[in-house]
């Protein structure tokens, strides 16, 4: 394969939450093996139709197991920062899809290699999100237990909504991913690169000018984007639980969205159609690649990822 891969035919696809843990599906290995599966088959069509091609993923669900697995085992284990739970989940779910990757590729007849990259995405210590934590993770406590953690343990807390108080993070703005270059250089060979998993772990430079991990997250589909920029993909390709993007959604005057430029879908974004925790991160994510540069955004099913690509199917966002 040529070095330096054509910019149209590189993209970043970030599987969604969905890809491995299905809401109301009981949560074990198995069942992440079976979704995982089966959340690929746009992404092999796509293989075998030549892209290079960078697989980012949620994590959201694993890694609210990991610190559920450090409550329960504290005064027994050690306790684990953040920073590295998001390490572990990029570990154990990068083995997931990259093992189910390499046995459909194999059965397909395909041959590209595939290997996991576990990537640390620089942020700004002095980013206002560090100073003003509002994504919730964990566990819910009493008021009562709110109070002593946040003494005892440097946690801050918050209540969400009227379910209890948890744990918050901040979630600043992801700058570069660390490890960008190499995943270049692997992305252009022709390896599919698994990469950027629950939007990178977080680090900041310190004062000695070294790397540091940070106790926060970052939104995969803004990281997902950070990735695509920095390793010249001309797509980013959001794999979600629906088929398209849509104004008015869930109401009556609903309207899905084919092509839109981005013009159109900044003026949708102020009009309010995308709430934050869902919709709201894939639009910014999809604005922010196309002001880099990026040649087209695609927002659809696990299933269309190719025909969304080729225009025949999902939201498709392309330049003004
Ligand atoms: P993921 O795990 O893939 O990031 P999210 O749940 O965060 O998935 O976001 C996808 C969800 O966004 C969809 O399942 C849908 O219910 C919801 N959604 C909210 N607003 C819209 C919209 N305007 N158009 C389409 N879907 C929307
Ligand atoms: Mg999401």
């Amino acid at each position: 394969m040529n070095l330096n891969a054509a910019k149209s035919k590189t993209a970043v696809i970030a599987l969604g939450g969905n890809a491995i843990t299905l809401p109301g599906q009981e949560d074990t290995i198995a069942n992440q093996f079976a979704n995982t599966r089966s959340s690929l088959d746009g992404i092999v069509e796509l293989a075998r139709d030549g892209y290079h091609l960078v697989v980012s993923h949620g994590n959201g669900p694993q890694v609210g197991n990991c610190l559920l697995r450090v409550e329960l085992a504290r005064g027994k284990a050690p306790i684990l920062p953040l920073g590295v739970l998001v390490a572990d989940t990029e570990g154990g779910m990068g083995y997931m899809i990259e093992q189910s990757l390499q046995n459909r590729l194999k059965l397909e007849g395909i041959n590209r290699p595939v290997v996991t990259i576990i990537t640390q995405m620089l942020v700004d210590e002095h980013d206002p999100a560090v100073k003003n934590p509002t994504k919730y993770i964990g566990q819910f406590y009493t008021e009562d237990e709110a109070k002593i953690f946040t003494e005892t343990r440097d946690w801050q807390m918050k209540p969400d909504g009227n379910r209890g108080w948890r744990r918050v993070v901040p979630s600043p703005i992801p700058i570069t991913a660390i490890e960008a270059e190499t995943i270049k250089k692997l992305v252009d060979s022709g390896t599919i690169v698994i990469a950027g998993g629950g939007g990178g772990i977080p680090v900041y430079i310190d004062q000695r000018g070294l790397l540091e991990g940070m106790d926060a997250v970052i939104d995969k589909d803004l990281g997902s984007a950070v990735l695509a920029k920095e390793i010249g993909a001309g797509i980013l390709s959001i794999l979600t639980s629906v088929d398209n993007v849509a104004v008015n959604y869930g109401k009556p005057d609903q309207k899905i969205l084919e092509q839109v430029t981005l013009a159109e879908l900044k003026r949708y974004y102020a009009e309010g159609h995308f709430p934050p925790g869902s919709m709201g991160p894939k639009i910014h994510a999809a604005i922010k690649f196309l002001e880099d540069g990026g040649e087209m955004v695609t927002i659809t099913s696990f299933q269309n990822a190719r025909r969304a690509v080729v225009g025949e199917a999902g939201t498709r966002i392309v330049p003004d």
